[in-house]
């Protein structure tokens, strides 16, 4: 990128973006083919347009020049008047047809592709891995799927292919130049370079500001939807102030450099524009010279200055167009930018679709952390049989959540294996894997859906009956019904208008239509009020019946009731058996243990099935 001289190089993102769209053309490529034949029939009757003008002035107006003999010779003036008028107008229409056909064929094969794009963008992203998602702010990937696409989608169609044509006018412009007249031909090529150095040297300034533009709209962005995310806490500890002060700030921000791109594009478009000028003051200067030696026709310098102003006209798209190809590009880049992001958690490709698992797991000297070189969890070894209940507990921050996730492999581990009915999970695909897991947490999403749709995103083919034996099962059914619109009830967006309690059994009604033979429950009844704790410990001792459980929890009155307690600490298991064996040790287990049960005993007892 040192010496910018091509468009390419001057707006590398252009490049880059072409790349990553031109395989989505391949389907529309008749169709982009006949836009394009359109485009050329239409710069091919723009050079013929100054041609009747000429025969007018050279047959007509100066029949001095008028070449002698020739199928038009025998013409009288009046007759060629009429035929060159007639020209002029078939000119003009078929060049208006052309311009449509090639507008709308660019529009729909721009819209289409883009279209495209953007589903394989949304599909690619939900794909990355969390690891990913847990860096990148949402608000700055909504804006790439939806804004940025758009923009190239404008763009495209507004800027890019009419760009495509005015390059195509100035090659065939200055071929034909050269045709015409070589030493008038020569100036205006020599004239040409000075429109390079300005051009260049803007383009590239309009383009860092462009990006900047971009990056500060995802940003802000970013802060809005964190901020309206979180409304109640921002309303809760009075942050309105703030979050509009960071907003307005970024925003003030994304005026400035977008009024810059402005005043950057217009001041390449009056150098472009003067420069223009000087060029045509040139070129008609030294052909009136050569009219008045007799080396040039009149009607011949007209046909020059006609092309010549063609010719121009791209150097004044491409000014004009710098700034919105800047965006594009900018916009391209950011899109390309999510495309290069690969999936840390990918199928291997000999993995195979797991088999109806028994829930046998099995973890073999795991070690795993989010930076490879601070492990969360070290060298950790278990073994469950099926249907058993294990419960993690220990202090915050140790691993327990981290360890739940390994086993619905939304992280690999660095070292060691989990295995699964003795499949390492790594060689079952993803999907297969997944589909056998099902996971209540603490504070679960619902999708602003009806309560039906929101239980069966659990199992996509549940029956009616299925999602009523869930919401039963997860001792929803009897609120739901009481509800005005019952099953077909619209949660709204992240379930605010439910309690807690209601949220939690929705979310375990939801994890029961799985039938799967793993749950992963992390502290699903943390944060609940006594009723609803007691409601939803009953709906998962249900759901826990006949499955592989792993409870997270702090309550040691849950774990109490497992048939394996871990402790972890440091990301090792410190201590493992039953609530009897770990008692007996006197531990930290039971030291915890015997410190909450002073609480137990002023809390009512939650002895349930
Ligand atoms: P626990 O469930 O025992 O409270 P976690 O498994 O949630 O502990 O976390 C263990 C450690 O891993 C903590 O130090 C936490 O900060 C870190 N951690 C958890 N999730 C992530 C993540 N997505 N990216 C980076 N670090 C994480």
């Amino acid at each position: 990128m040192g010496r910018p001289k091509t468009l390419r190089a001057t707006l590398p993102g252009l490049g880059r973006t072409l790349r990553l769209v031109w395989p989505y053309t391949r389907r529309h490529r008749p169709l982009l083919g006949g836009a394009f034949a359109a485009l050329f029939a239409s710069v091919a009757l723009r050079a013929l347009e100054p041609w009747p003008l000429k025969l007018i002035f050279d047959q007509v107006l100066v029949p001095e020049h008028a070449a002698t003999g020739g199928f038009l010779g025998g013409l009288s003036p009046m007759a060629l008047l009429g035929l060159a008028a007639l020209a002029i107008v078939a000119i003009a229409v078929g060049r208006a047809w052309m311009n449509y056909l090639n507008r709308v064929g660019f529009a729909l094969v721009g819209n289409r592709v883009l279209t495209d794009v953007r589903g394989d963008l949304y599909r690619h992203l939900q794909c990355l891995s969390l690891s990913f998602h847990s860096r990148t702010r949402a608000g700055d990937l909504v804006i790439r799927v939806i804004a940025d696409i758009g923009m190239l989608q404008d763009v495209v169609v507004t800027a890019l292919m009419p760009l495509v044509g005015s390059v195509l006018i100035l090659v065939l412009m200055g071929a034909l130049l050269l045709t015409l007249n070589v030493p008038l031909a020569l100036l205006v090529l020599a004239t040409l370079p000075l429109f390079l150095l300005p051009t260049t040297r803007l383009t590239k300034r309009i383009h860092q500001a462009s990006r900047d533009q971009r990056r500060r709209e995802g940003a802000m962005a970013s802060t809005a939807s964190e901020s309206i995310h979180a409304i109640r806490v921002v309303q809760a500890l009075a942050l309105e102030e703030r979050f509009a002060e960071t907003f307005g700030g970024a925003n003030r921000k994304s005026l400035k450099e977008g009024v810059k791109t402005k005043r950057l594009s217009a001041r390449l478009e009056g150098f472009v524009q003067a420069l223009t000028g000087l060029a045509t003051a040139l070129v008609l200067g030294y052909g009136v010279l050569l009219v008045l030696r007799g080396t040039l026709t009149p009607g011949d310098l007209l046909v020059f200055l006609s092309y010549l102003k063609a010719m121009f006209k791209p150097m004044q798209a491409f000014a004009k167009y710098t700034g919105r190809l800047a965006k594009a590009a900018a916009a391209g880049e950011r899109v390309a930018d999510l495309f290069e992001r690969q999936p840390e958690v990918t199928d291997a490709p000999h993995a195979q679709p797991a088999p109806p698992l028994r829930g046998h797991v099995a973890f073999e000297s795991v070690t795993f952390g989010y930076e490879p070189e601070q492990p969360v969890l070290r060298d950790v070894s278990l073994t469950v049989r099926p249907g058993q209940r294990v419960a993690l507990v220990g202090p915050s921050g140790h691993g327990k959540s981290t360890l739940l996730s390994l086993l619905s492999r939304l992280y690999d581990v660095t070292d060691g294996a989990v295995r699964l009915d003795g499949h390492d999970v790594r060689n079952l695909t993803l999907a297969s894997l997944r589909g056998q897991v099902a996971v209540v947490l603490q504070d679960n999403l619902l999708f602003a859906a009806s309560i039906r749709d929101n239980i069966a995103y659990g199992a996509p083919d549940a029956t009616e009956a299925d999602i009523e034996w869930a919401a039963r099962l997860a001792n929803a059914h009897d609120f739901i019904v009481a509800m005005p619109e019952g099953y077909d009830t619209t949660v709204s967006e992240r379930g605010v208008t439910l309690s807690a309690g209601q949220r939690q059994r929705l979310a375990i009604a939801r994890a029961a239509v799985r039938q799967t033979p793993l749950l992963l429950l992390d502290e699903p009844t943390t944060g609940l009020d006594e009723d609803n704790e007691r409601a939803v410990v009953d709906a998962l001792d249900r759901l826990a019946q006949g499955r592989t459980t792993f409870l997270v929890t702090h309550d040691l009155r849950h774990a109490e009731r497992c048939d394996l307690i871990l402790y972890l600490r440091d990301g090792r298991i410190a201590e493992a058996g039953s609530h009897a064996e770990l008692m007996a040790k006197a531990g930290r287990y039971a030291r915890l243990y015997r410190l909450e049960s002073t609480d137990f005993a002023q809390a009512p007892s939650l002895e349930t099935a």
